[in-house]
């Protein structure tokens, strides 16, 4: 029997339509230079609107050619994110933290058309210009000058400016009927060999990823939340935090390119926003900050860190010392990014409760996961059995753009490999104690270097630690430990090798140690392992004796 219910395409224009009405009040804050900048919700829809008609009419944009984003956190960019999808074109996130070479692949890759730039990153931009093969359009969002574009692109490309675009263009579009398995937006992914892989998200994928974020079980927004979205919408769209804010009427609190401590305290003290979002390294900065210059950052209910394991160390410094709760997540690009949320089960406190919140927290009901051992067996969910995490569900990639085949290395019997090692417990909660490329085989036993990390920055004079697996002679590989010390703290090998040995097995504690200015970061953030490793490789590093 067929059900008589409605088939109602999911689309990201509903998102839009919904929120610049129901929620018209609600605001996008863009921090500047000169403080904050506020546009209502309203106002953001109208502009879309307007955007639209600018591309279509103006610009000659038709179907689903792809529009690329390289711009910060802010209002214009949050236009984009609505506009793009729901005139049925495709929303290209680019990271600018990207080496220009994979800058340049993606952008050809994907076959941007147009690319909206926010003027301080036309220096970036006119730098890869020449290479873009399939580019016609550049729109500059504020002012700034633009002659480096032209330049650069030597009469070829037209170039822009976004208000004069959008200057007189009609405050409504009739959004197009689109299929809601088609794709709204691409992101691209770096692995750590070869090309960027390309992610196409589909308004399906991404109105159902947004109720889920909006959901209690993960970030629970609604009218009355204010989220502070630090987490770039050029990484993992933002985790859907601005789709999920338009849908849920939460206001945002958008930082621009102020992603120091210092800006971001002021931002949450001016804006009291009740959400905040950011991988662990900028949380660490900010704890330290806050330490030694007092703000009142309490208005932030929660703050959720994901993107890297969360130091428990760095969830009890937040929580005993500046009233905030860090609820740690887990997902991936490949999952529009949402997994899991780590919310203890009801009516647990004190130790019980850490426990679990020190997990990568519970998978919902969309995001089935399965533990796989080295055999490709499927192994129990018992809290106890190691292996890698595989997942399926509605938001997560069965492959990457222009593959013909799913990427065995990634991709197995319709579920997405991760690449993170781990355990299932039988309530659904996710741990993982590595990526299946960090773990350290010393000896023929697992070292997780995830473990050594939080160990070590739980030491009072610790700010930042990096452990990588270094080859051996005896053992095949050996823990390689890299400090980063806290201003006018100072600590030996020796000490933290002590430190270590009281929640650490001896035969794990790395005797190769290094203190360094700071972790070498990936383009989103994380440590850069590979690039570690590769330093002390070429002796780059230089050694403290223990
Ligand atoms: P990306 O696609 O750049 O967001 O990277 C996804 C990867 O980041 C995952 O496969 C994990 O290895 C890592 N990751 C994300 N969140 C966490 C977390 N809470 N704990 C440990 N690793 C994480």
């Amino acid at each position: 029997m067929r059900s008589t219910m409605m088939d109602t395409p999911l689309q990201v224009s509903r998102l839009l339509d919904h929120g610049r009405t129901v929620h018209g009040s609600s605001e996008v804050i863009t921090w500047t230079a000169e403080g904050a900048r506020r546009t209502s919700y309203a106002e953001v829809g109208a502009d879309a609107a307007r955007l639209a008609h600018a591309l279509r009419d103006d610009l000659g944009i038709t179907g689903d050619e792809r529009i690329g984003t390289l711009m910060w956190n802010n209002a214009e960019h949050l236009i984009a994110y609505l506009a793009v999808p729901s005139m049925g074109a495709v929303l290209h996130t680019l990271n600018l933290r990207l080496f220009p070479e994979q800058l340049i692949y993606i952008v050809n890759h994907a076959e941007d058309r147009v690319i909206l730039v926010d003027s301080t990153l036309i220096p970036l931009l006119a730098g890869v210009l020449p290479h873009l093969s399939r580019l016609r359009h550049i729109v500059v969002v504020g002012g700034g000058d633009s002659a480096p574009l032209e330049v650069a692109s030597g009469g070829g490309i037209a170039i822009h400016r976004w208000e004069e675009l959008l200057r007189g263009k009609p405050d409504r579009f009739g959004w197009p009927s689109i299929d809601e398995r088609d794709a709204a937006a691409l992101c691209y992914t770096s692995g750590t060999t070869g090309n960027p892989k390309g992610v196409a998200y589909s308004h399906r994928s991404i109105y159902l990823h947004s109720m889920q974020v909006c959901s209690v079980e993960a970030f629970g927004l609604g009218p009355a939340s204010k989220v502070l979205a630090v987490v770039p919408m050029f990484h993992a769209m933002a985790w859907g935090l601005p789709y999920a804010s338009f849908l849920s009427g939460a206001s945002l609190v958008m930082p621009d390119r102020f992603l120091q401590a210092a800006p971001l305290a002021a931002m949450i003290a001016s804006q009291r926003p009740t959400l905040a979002g950011a991988v662990p390294t900028i949380w660490t900065d900010l704890l330290a900050h806050l330490d030694a210059n007092p703000t009142d950052v309490s208005s932030m209910r929660e703050v959720v860190v994901g993107g890297s394991a969360c130091p428990p160390a760095l969830m009890h410094a937040f929580s005993e010392r500046h009233g905030v709760e860090i609820i740690h997540a887990w997902g991936m690009t490949e999952m529009s990014p949402l997994g899991s949320v780590s919310r203890p089960p009801a009516g647990l406190a004190g130790a019980e409760a850490w426990a679990y919140r020190y997990t990568q927290g519970r998978l919902p009901a969309s995001v089935e996961g399965r533990i796989v051992g080295p055999d490709g067996s499927v192994m129990p969910n018992d809290g106890k059995s190691v292996g890698e995490l595989e997942v399926r569900g509605p938001w997560i990639t069965q492959g990457y753009i222009g593959d013909a085949e799913p990427d065995p290395e990634k991709f197995r019997d319709g579920w997405l490999r991760t690449g993170d090692v781990g355990v299932l417990s039988a309530d659904g909660y996710l741990s993982l104690s590595d990526r299946a490329k960090d773990v350290i085989k010393s000896g023929g036993e697992w070292i997780s270097s995830v473990e050594l990390e939080n160990a070590l920055m739980a030491h009072p004079a610790v700010l930042e630690a990096c452990v990588v697996g270094v080859p051996d002679e005896r053992w095949g590989e050996r823990p390689l430990a890299t400090v980063v010390l806290r201003e006018g703290s100072s600590a030996t090998p020796a000490e933290l090798r002590d430190f270590l040995a009281a929640t650490v097995a001896h035969w794990q504690l790395p005797e190769r140690w290094a203190f360094i200015d700071a972790v070498p970061k990936t383009s989103v953030g994380k440590f850069d392992k590979k690039r570690v490793r590769a330093q002390y490789a070429d002796g780059s590093l230089a050694l403290s004796s223990i």
